[in-house]
C-alpha cells in the first residue's frame, strides 16, 4: 500500500498504485483538509488504495472531486461515495470512448465557482484542452493549484483530438498566469514550485513545435500525416512518433482554427490519410 504523504498543513497525497509510462510513479490523489476532506482524483478502482483513502479520511471525507473522467482519475470516486455519502464534483462529457462513465454528478460545476469546505475553499478553474471537461481546483489559502492532467510534473501532456484540443490548451495554459499560483500539485510527476516559468516554458514549447509545423508544410507541400510527422519530430526518437502523431494532428487541427492550414483529404478522423497543405 502507498504510504500518505503530507505536502502542507491541509494537503496530503497519497499516489495511486498504477505507475506506467502515461501516470509516472502513478495518479496522485490529493486529501485537502483536516477536518472535512475533498478528495481531488481519487484514481482507478483499485481495493486497496480505496481502502487507504477511506482509511486515511473515515467519515470526513465530504467531497470526491475530479479534474477529468479519463480512467487513471475517476473510478474510485463510485466506492468512496458509496462507503461516505461523500458528493461528487467535477464535470462529464459524451463519452468519446476514453471516459470513466460510472463517474456521474447532478451538475457540471462552472468555471469560477467556489466549493466550500469550512476550513478551505476550491476554486473550479475551467481549463479544457487536455480533455473538454478538464477543469483544475485552486486552493487560495495555500496558493496551490491542483492540475490534475493539465500539467505533467517533468513531462508534457498528451492532446489526443478531438476531445482534447491544442488551440484550448494554449488558451488554458494561458489563463493560468491571471491567477495567483505559488505552488501546481499536477496528478503525475512532482510538485512545480516554479508556477509561471513552467507555464510559460510549456506555451513556448507548443509554440515552437507548431514553427516547426508550419516550416514542415512550407517545404513538403501538400502532404500526408504520415509525411509531416519525420519532419516535425525530427528531434523525438522514433519510438515515440506513434504517440507524437497525436499531437501532430493536434497541431494541424489548431492552424485549421487560426486559417494558417487546410485538410485537402478528410478522412473522418483516420487521421494518418488525411492531407494538409497551408492556406
Ligand atoms: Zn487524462
Amino acid at each position: 500500500m502507498n504510504e500518505v504523504t503530507r505536502i502542507s498543513s491541509l494537503i496530503r497525497r497519497i499516489t495511486a498504485p498504477n505507475p506506467g509510462p502515461m501516470t509516472a510513479t502513478g495518479t496522485h490523489c490529493y486529501l485537502v483538509g483536516n477536518k472535512q476532506v475533498a478528495v481531488i482524483d481519487p484514481g482507478p478502482a483499485v481495493d486497496t488504495h480505496i481502502q487507504n483513502i477511506l482509511d486515511t479520511c473515515g467519515d470526513r471525507l465530504k467531497w470526491v472531486v475530479v479534474t477529468h473522467t479519463h480512467p487513471d482519475h475517476s473510478p474510485a470516486a463510485q466506492a468512496l461515495i458509496a462507503a461516505t455519502g461523500a458528493e461528487p464534483i467535477g464535470q462529464v462529457m459524451v463519452d468519446d470512448g476514453h471516459q470513466d462513465t460510472s463517474f456521474q454528478v447532478e451538475r457540471n460545476i462552472d468555471d469560477g465557482e467556489w466549493l466550500e469546505c469550512g476550513e478551505f475553499r476550491l476554486q473550479a478553474i475551467y481549463t479544457p484542452g487536455h480533455v473538454s471537461n478538464h477543469v483544475c481546483y485552486l486552493l487560495p489559502e495555500e496558493g496551490t493549484l491542483f492540475a490534475g492532467d493539465h500539467l505533467f510534473g517533468g513531462g508534457s501532456v498528451v492532446i489526443i483530438p478531438p476531445s482534447g484540443d491544442m488551440k484550448d490548451y494554449l488558451t488554458s495554459l494561458r489563463r493560468l498566469l491571471a491567477l495567483e499560483i505559488t505552488t501546481i500539485a499536477p496528478a503525475h510527476g512532482g510538485l512545480i514550485r516554479q508556477p509561471y516559468e513552467e507555464i510559460k516554458k510549456l506555451i513556448e514549447h507548443r509554440l515552437k513545435r507548431e514553427r516547426k509545423v508550419i516550416v514542415a508544410l512550407n517545404q513538403c507541400g501538400e502532404s500526408s500525416l504520415e509525411t509531416l510527422l519525420p519532419v516535425v519530430y525530427d528531434d523525438v526518437d522514433s519510438s515515440l512518433h506513434k504517440i507524437a502523431s497525436y499531437s501532430l494532428w493536434a497541431h494541424l487541427l489548431k492552424l485549421e482554427k487560426d486559417g494558417v492550414a487546410l485538410k485537402t483529404i478528410d478522412r473522418h478522423w483516420a487521421f494518418g490519410e488525411e492531407h494538409w497543405v497551408l492556406v
